[in-house]
């Protein structure tokens, strides 16, 4: 008979404590503290065949978060599946930005690029209650996972399958929001950790990982009513020429926000066209 206790101890030569009492609660649907206090409870051949197999997954490689179906973000948890980016806790950055801009009674019509399992688009509609949210993905899976995170959380976000803007035609928004794919295509981070395991779409982005950033803010302003503001999420090198992008595109006010690590994480503008000026003129 094997208890919990045991369970564990033999989990812990492949796996750290915390990770295995998170994946033997998922086995068998309760708390971490539970099993604490159930250190001497035995556990089922087929709870242990279950343990058994998260932890050999696990060990090779597959992302916590896969296995357990869930992640939390902004407090709130969301299911996750290998169809979509796991939410990280430097994108409650971007949220934060935009709940500040909109503010907590704003009215904002708003669009987040690649939702993905939807934690952005979710998460604002529930910080920012009288805003209306707009949310598109390429990928029809990641667009099942957002609505079912959207039914479980309450909200009415919007979803529409799009490959950024080729489903929008002729709609504008206040305020457009994405965390999009940023990762140079040659990055050895890509082929390392639980990074092997997330969709490749949702995180490279061409040679220097700007192509997707490259594309919306080129077609951000004809989706933008003026005065709208772009808010974007990107690598910790990136904030530069995400800048010199935005300004080639007429976006003002451009400004870069430090994530809680102090990485430049995400770049927000105002698109506010001039009036036609006669350019010979002095
Ligand atoms: N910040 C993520 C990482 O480097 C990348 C997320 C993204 O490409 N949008 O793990």
């Amino acid at each position: 008979m094997t208890t919990v206790a045991a369970a564990l101890a033999a989990a812990r030569a492949k796996l750290p404590a915390n990770e295995a009492r998170l994946l033997l609660g998922q086995v068998l649907q309760q708390a971490p503290a539970w099993l604490l206090a159930h250190d001497d409870e035995s556990l089922d051949e087929d709870a242990l065949l279950t343990f058994a197999s998260f932890v050999a997954r696990r060990a090779g490689g597959e992302p916590v978060a896969y296995l357990l179906g869930y992640r939390e973000f902004f407090g709130r948890r969301f299911g996750v599946g290998p169809s979509v980016l796991i939410p990280r806790p430097e994108t409650e950055l971007l949220v934060e930005l935009a709940i500040a801009r909109v503010g907590a009674d704003g009215t904002a019509n708003i669009l987040d690029l690649g939702t993905g399992s939807g934690c952005i688009a979710i998460t604002l509609a529930l910080e920012l209650p009288l805003a209306r949210l707009t949310a598109v993905d390429s990928s029809a899976e990641a667009l099942r996972l957002a609505s079912a995170n959207s039914l479980s959380l309450g909200t009415a976000v919007r979803l529409a399958q799009s490959d950024w803007f080729s489903g929008l035609t002729g709609e504008k928004f206040e305020l457009i929001v994405s965390n999009p794919p940023y990762v140079a295509s040659g990055d050895s981070h890509l082929r390392s950790g639980d990074l092997r395991h997330e969709p490749s779409q949702a995180l490279a982005s061409g040679a220097d990982g700007l192509d997707a950033i490259r594309q919306i803010v080129a077609t951000a302003p004809r989706h933008l009513s003026a005065g709208g503001a772009l808010l974007i999420e990107h690598a910790y090198d990136q904030a530069v020429a995400v800048g010199e992008l935005l300004r080639a595109a007429s976006f003002s006010e451009i400004r870069t926000y430090p994530d809680l690590a102090g990485i430049l994480r995400v770049t927000g503008a105002v698109f506010a066209p001039k009036d036609e000026m006669p350019t010979n003129s002095r």
